[in-house]
């Protein structure tokens, strides 16, 4: 292995007993160039394994394989789809501590929350294994009497599923369990930085039993060429991505030509709303997971708290409290709960929005020491006296920086709070029904929570407005996005 870090004997297990390859056909081979790319660990900064490089001929032979498996997969009984879901369920909850930990290492965040993501993304296989059986359609007769109307669903075919390396498993469990159940074959391609819980999932959705050809991965220094190179191949019926906005515009733009069925799971710069009347100790507990779950690196983190004038000292000065008790350093150490940022452009972007608040008049409240490391390491912050206009409120952090921002009325904390053209999730805290229902409804975001930091539930339908995508992922409604209605006209003589 080519790392300089010194892993514990658990880790270098881990990082050892996963593939390094491409999983095509069943198997796990390498690129075709035989070039690889390092996988990082963000608390140090070193090379932990090389993993393969994919070339856009090993995407198209990705591609080649879900097409050849496309028409067995989608005659396969649902049961049996639904079974190897489950299967998959069971083994993660089995391997949930060293999937944790290959987790961690490639991605930073604190063990207790990659269990937590593992437990997650577990339970989607679990939740569609449940759906597969479910798919439905309808009988009716028309309107005229002279025949009846037949829908039934089918499977949209060969898939491509992009996911960011913000949640390494629950974004690829959350467009794989659907998929696979609805009877589509795909091709994944996790991002570079963290494709090795990918690697992981997929030699168990092979040991559960899913057939060769149904699940292909391909990772890539070159993802803008080999998603191209799929999206301009017409067998590709449907990809699903999860990202920044910028990418899912430029590939919702280039999936126009072949009229790709898209579904977009985009950025955030979700409004953490506090009332006057509501719970601060509450809210205050809310705001820590709303805000500091995996780094502060989540499309839902709290970007900007809006907190009501007269409750403010209150809430800012419990808040920042709670930072105080912030341990930061390396995740894999259990004592810690905020580990590194992913990257130091990540770094850099955090210090970039910090500082042009600050040069407009914020006040830094409170600030975490950082541990002495070459890592990728960011202070957590709570912004006192931040403009509503600033940079830090407008753009999506993606860090461990809590900007505080005062309000007066009901009207104008709904007019910045949609203010954005993000409409991912947002959060209220009051006691007052009333208001709780008034603002959810006029708020334009795809995902509220009430009195709740926290809303990921395989069961619940994900997604956004506006700039934050289109589609949705779990729930009842999240198969929908990998099938097509048929309909048959049925004459009645
Ligand atoms: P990103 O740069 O857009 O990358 C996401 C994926 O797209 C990665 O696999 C990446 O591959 C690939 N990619 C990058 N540039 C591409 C291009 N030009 N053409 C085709 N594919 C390309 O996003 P990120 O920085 O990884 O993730 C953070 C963003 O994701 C944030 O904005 C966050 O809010 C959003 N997100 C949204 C949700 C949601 O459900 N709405 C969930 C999680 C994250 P490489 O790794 O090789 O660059």
């Amino acid at each position: 292995m080519p790392n300089t870090t010194s892993l514990t004997e658990s880790e270098a297990s881990v990082l050892s007993s996963v593939p390094k390859g491409l999983l095509r056909n069943g198997s796990w081979v390498d690129a075709s160039t035989g070039k690889t790319l390092g996988v990082v660990d963000p608390s140090t900064g070193e090379v932990l394994v090389e993993v393969a490089d994919a070339s856009v001929e090993d995407a198209r032979a990705a591609l080649d394989a879900a097409v050849a498996a496309q028409p067995a997969w989608a005659a396969t009984p649902p049961r049996e789809r639904g079974e190897i879901l489950r299967r998959t369920f069971e083994l993660m909850t089995e391997r949930n501590e060293e999937l944790a930990l290959l987790m961690t290492l490639e991605m930073g965040k604190p063990i207790a929350e990659s269990r937590a993501e593992v437990a997650y993304a577990a339970d989607f296989f679990r939740w569609f294994s449940e759906e597969a059986v479910r798919l439905d359609g309808s009988w009716s007769t028309a309107p005229d009497g002279k025949s009846r109307i037949v829908t039934m669903k089918q499977p949209v075919g060969p898939c491509l599923l992009v996911t960011p390396w913000n949640f390494p498993l629950a974004m690829g469990a959350r467009k794989i369990g659907p998929a696979v159940a609805a009877g589509c074959t795909v091709v994944v391609k996790a991002a570079k930085q963290t494709p090795l819980s990918m690697h992981a999932l997929a030699e168990i959705l092979t040991e559960a039993g899913l057939p060769a050809g149904v699940l292909s991965t391909v990772t890539t220094s070159k993802a803008s060429a080999v998603v191209s190179s799929l999206i301009d191949d017409p067998r590709l019926r449907k990809l699903s991505f999860t990202g920044s906005t910028e990418v899912g515009q430029s590939l919702a733009e280039q999936s126009a030509k072949g009229l790709i069925r898209l579904s977009l799971e985009l950025g955030g710069n979700a409004p953490f709303i506090v009332f006057e009347d509501a719970d601060i100790d509450h809210a205050v507990d809310q705001a820590m997971l709303a805000k500091l779950r995996n780094n502060g690196e989540a499309c839902t983190a709290a970007n900007r708290f809006y907190v009501h004038e007269s409750v403010l000292d209150e809430f800012s000065s419990k808040f920042a409290a709670r930072f105080e008790t912030l341990v930061v350093g390396r995740g894999t150490d259990a004592a810690v709960t905020l580990g590194p940022l992913i990257d130091q452009a990540a770094v850099d972007k955090v210090e970039e929005l910090v500082a042009s608040a600050v040069a407009e008049g914020a006040n830094i409240l409170y600030q975490t020491p950082l541990p002495d490391s070459t890592g990728y390491f960011s202070p957590a912050r709570v912004i006192t006296g931040v403009s509503p206009t600033s940079r830090l409120v407008t753009e999506e952090i993606f860090g461990p920086v809590a900007p505080i921002v005062a309000f007066s009325s009901e009207q104008q904390l709904l007019d910045w709070a949609n203010a954005s053209d993000y409409g991912l999730a947002g959060y209220i805290f009051t006691k007052d029904l009333d208001r709780a229902v008034r603002v959810s409804e006029k708020l334009e975001v795809g995902m509220v929570g009430v009195n709740r930091g926290v809303l990921s539930n395989p069961a619940a339908p994900f997604g956004g407005v506006k700039s934050s995508g289109y589609g949705r992922e779990g729930g009842h409604v999240g198969i929908d996005e990998y099938v097509e209605t048929k309909y048959l006209s049925l004459n009645v003589g």
